[in-house]
């Protein structure tokens, strides 16, 4: 039998396979962050760091495969273990646990009922979305927490809802977004040419603000001291992309955690009043969805413009560059690339095609042949549509015999296969080309190049088409 033929039972078992390795993986990344949670508690600052909850529910939604019964009982058990192996009883283990699952689980019934453009935090009102659905998560969580307050703190169910409700509220805001806009696998990532000349040291300055403002805000301290980095972190949102803000800002909320709500609060030096931390920490976590929506704005709005750039370049039927974006393409290509070859490219008897099957069969027919001739040209050269079905091509350092392969061979790729309409039926076509050459001794302008491969192509009409001519002397411009 057929390899490659597999059965329902062995498909069903590399699905089971498949489900459980997610699991493991889940409880394993669940236990490492519960025990950085763990640790960090004595540093003292960190105290209220506890991102396994934002990181289970940021895996759950970029990993749907991880959101099955097993990986939430896998995660469940990783949560159990890491309270357990480091002294926690069991009791304790159960209702801090219980806190934890029951706010993932709200927070993520929101979260899978929102469109996937949020999720992956392209849409503009992405982050109102996900801090409603934070709110909601931290809500369900403080519940379990009050209850849990005083059993194991000693204290009031109402202060154990609040100060639970803002420190969940918080993870979720501040670490989320990091893990929905990190990027994904398969991504394309630009080339590092395109990238390099846009990178320079200014790109640092928004960087260097957010430090310097941390600075001035710890050198003047005060209620107020919070705010000062929210221009520099705004400028992050209008420089940067999404995920490398997202970051900032998570920076920018630990910073604050650890720097201004344990110092630089009024009466802040060790006995610090709790209400004025949870005002604290919560004004952080918001002042964080500022930036990030900005840069998702810009992201938006980056995407907007290179498609508006696209469809004011482009020939929207064939997808070519159009005559105005073809000629300034083609104006920088000749100078300076010689020996430049100019061909200009015309279907035969076009009209008949379009009498014959119509026009929309002639679109077809166009966007077909467009494509042909794309293929046999390099990514560098120019190519365009700058008449009805007249396509012109710019190839830079291309001497005599390359031009004539090349322009011989789009002839061939034109005329040796017919071209397949979408209702099946199969045209026969032709092309005639004429071209010129830049000579490297005296180079020659579009203009005239353009000119002159017009005339090669009214003799390749004029011998009786599907032919390739060459036009030796510039014809004069005009
Ligand atoms: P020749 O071999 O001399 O070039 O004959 P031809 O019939 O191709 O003549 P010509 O180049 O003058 O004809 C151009 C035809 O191309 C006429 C026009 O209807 C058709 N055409 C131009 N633009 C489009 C288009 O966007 N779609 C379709 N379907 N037809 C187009
Ligand atoms: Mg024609
Ligand atoms: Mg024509």
């Amino acid at each position: 039998m057929n390899g490659s033929l597999r059965s329902p039972t062995s498909e069903g078992a590399d699905r089971r396979n498949a489900a459980l390795s997610e699991s493991l993986v889940l409880a394993a990344v669940i236990f490492a962050a519960c025990l950085f949670g763990i640790y960090t508690r004595p540093l003292g600052f960190l105290a209220n760091v506890w991102p396994a909850n934002a990181i289970m529910l940021g895996l759950l939604l970029r990993r749907p495969a991880m959101a099955s019964l097993p990986g939430w009982l896998a995660a469940g058990a990783a949560y159990m273990a890491a309270d357990l192996l480091t002294g926690s009883t069991l009791v304790k283990a159960l209702l801090l646990n219980g806190a934890n699952m029951v706010g993932i689980g709200a927070a993520y019934a929101i979260c899978v009922r929102l469109p996937k453009s949020k999720l992956r935090m392209e849409h503009p009102a992405s982050l109102l979305d996900i801090a409603l659905a934070s709110a909601v998560g931290a809500a369900a969580a403080g519940i379990v927490g009050g209850f849990a307050n005083p059993i194991l703190f000693g204290g009031g169910v109402v202060s154990g809802w609040t100060f639970w409700f803002a420190t969940e509220f918080v993870n979720y805001v501040t670490i989320l977004p990091v893990i929905l806009s990190a990027p994904r696998r398969g991504t394309v990532l630009p080339k590092w040419e395109e990238v390099q000349p846009q990178i320079s040291s200014r790109l640092a300055l928004p960087v260097l603000a957010v430090l310097f403002s941390g600075l001035a805000a710890m050198v003047i301290g005060g209620p107020g001291a919070i705010a000062f980095p929210v221009p520099a972190l705004l400028w992050c949102g209008l420089v940067y992309p999404v995920f490398p803000t997202a970051l900032l800002t998570l920076l920018f909320g630990l910073w604050s955690l650890a720097i201004i709500s344990t110092t630089y609060l009024p009466g802040a030096q060790g006995l610090y009043d709790e209400t004025a931390l949870i005002s604290v920490r919560l004004a952080a976590s918001l002042i964080a969805i500022g930036p990030i929506m900005l840069a998702v704005v810009m992201q938006n709005r980056k995407e907007l413009l290179s498609r508006l750039h696209h469809l004011a370049t482009h020939d929207q039927l064939t997808g070519a560059a159009n005559r105005h974006a073809f000629l300034e393409n083609a104006r920088k290509l000749v100078a300076g690339n010689t020996p430049v070859a100019v061909l200009m490219i015309d279907l035969d008897h076009f009209k008949a095609v379009n009498d014959t099957y119509g026009h929309a069969a002639g679109d077809e027919v166009l966007s077909a042949f467009a494509q042909r001739v794309r293929a046999c040209l390099r990514p560098g050269d120019a190519f365009g549509r700058v008449g009805g079905e007249e396509f012109a091509a710019v190839i830079p350092k291309c001497p005599k015999p390359d031009a004539f392969q090349i322009t011989t061979r789009i002839r061939e790729a034109v005329s040796g296969t017919p071209i397949s309409l979408s209702d099946g039926r199969l045209i026969k076509l032709t092309a005639s080309i004429g071209f010129s050459l830049s000579p490297e001794t005296e180079p020659l302008g579009i203009e005239r190049l353009l000119a002159s491969a017009d005339a090669a192509l009214y003799r390749a009409k004029a011998h009786g088409r599907d032919r390739v001519e060459i036009w030796e002397l510039a014809v004069p411009t005009g």
